[in-house]
């Protein structure tokens, strides 16, 4: 029996990696009628050129709009990069939400606010289709090798699915569910990605701080580790940032818009979250900050600003580095 179409909707930075799973690891796309083809939209049509040039032997089937994917495919991944994005796409006569009818599935694996998620839960299930929300912890690097962490909530006829389970799998190194309550997905990774961006803030810092009393922001790097406080995340970027290398896997005004999401969250729970607040304070400044131009950049250029900012207030800038760039 042929199985049930899969669709994927938005091939930014994760998605292009996440469809690419699937492609590769035979979940869709392939060419046989056991595999399903894999039916894509991207508001910029030439991602979707772009991915059939890269399987170029692949059954990918590019839709005009996010409505034609979902009336076409019985389960359907979403990846879009902000709430503004996501009505973008899911609302209007050609959104995704139109094409919803009874027995499809959605899962929406961006990182929104909760309101933005058991919204389209709502609305998805008024149109008798079913939801899961299955926002993602991991990068670019880990969406190209199948190395995500999924946080799910939502249908558990969905998250039990053969075929949902097996393109999570694709995708995917590890998959939790909260429960059937729409949100708790998300409010797990936007607890997570708080400590994210406040860590990486304070790395920011602290490099600035031993740059700038001069020591070798590489020796830094070696004794942080060596120590208790080593981490992925640090050994990954630390030696990037210290030669001005931001290429974005996670781009900076996406890493603002999870710590704001994250403040708000706990400001509404009741719990003081004034350091991950003071983090947050950073990346605005760094996004906002329109001679820096960092927003697109990857979150790591925090440092950027960090940096500047010193400057700015009459600190000293002891790198090498930075005394190439002032001057
Ligand atoms: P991205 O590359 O910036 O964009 C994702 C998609 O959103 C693209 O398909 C883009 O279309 C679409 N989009 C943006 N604005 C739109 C609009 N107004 N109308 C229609 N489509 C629009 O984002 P990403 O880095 O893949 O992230 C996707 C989500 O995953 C975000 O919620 C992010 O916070 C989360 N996330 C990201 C990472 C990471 O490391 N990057 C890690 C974990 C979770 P175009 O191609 O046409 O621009």
């Amino acid at each position: 029996m042929p199985h049930p179409s899969i669709g994927f909707i938005g091939l930014g930075i994760m998605g292009e990696g996440m469809a690419g799973r699937l492609i590769s690891r035979g979940v869709a796309a392939g060419s046989s009628n056991e595999v399903p083809p894999l039916v894509v939209y991207n508001r910029t049509a030439s991602k979707c050129d772009d991915m059939i040039s890269r399987y170029p032997n692949c059954n990918i089937v590019v839709k005009k709009t996010a409505r034609e994917v979902v009336e076409c495919c019985s389960i359907v991944f979403s990846m879009l990069s902000t709430p503004e994005a996501s009505r973008a796409v899911f609302d209007g006569d050609d959104g995704a939400l139109a094409g919803v009818s009874s027995g499809k599935f959605i899962i929406d694996c961006a990182t929104l606010a909760v309101s933005d998620m058991t919204g389209m839960d709502e609305r998805v299930r008024s149109r008798g289709g079913q939801f899961l929300e299955a926002p993602v912890s991991g990068s670019k690097g880990p969406a190209h090798l199948g190395q995500l962490i999924f946080l799910c909530a939502g249908s558990e006829i969905v998250y039990n699915d053969p075929i949902v389970r097996s393109s999570l799998n694709a995708m995917g190194k590890a998959m939790h569910y909260f429960g059937p309550e729409v949100g708790r997905g998300t409010r797990a990774k936007l607890a997570i990605n708080s400590l994210m961006g406040t860590m990486m803030a304070a790395f920011g810092e602290c490099l600035a701080l031993a740059t700038a009393v001069g020591l070798d922001g590489n020796a830094i790097l070696d004794v942080i580790g060596q120590s208790a406080i080593q981490c992925p995340m640090y050994a990954l970027k630390g030696p990037k940032m210290l030669r001005d290398d931001h290429d974005a896997n996670f781009p900076l005004r996406h890493a603002h818009k999870d710590m704001r999401l994250a403040v708000d969250m706990a400001g509404d729970a009741g719990v003081a979250y004034a350091v991950t607040e003071c983090a947050e304070g950073a990346f605005r400044r760094a996004r906002d900050d329109a001679g820096l131009n960092v927003a697109d950049r990857d979150f790591s250029a925090v440092f950027e600003s960090i940096l500047r900012e010193g400057s700015k207030g009459g600190g000293e800038i002891s790198t090498t580095r930075g005394k190439e760039r002032d001057g």
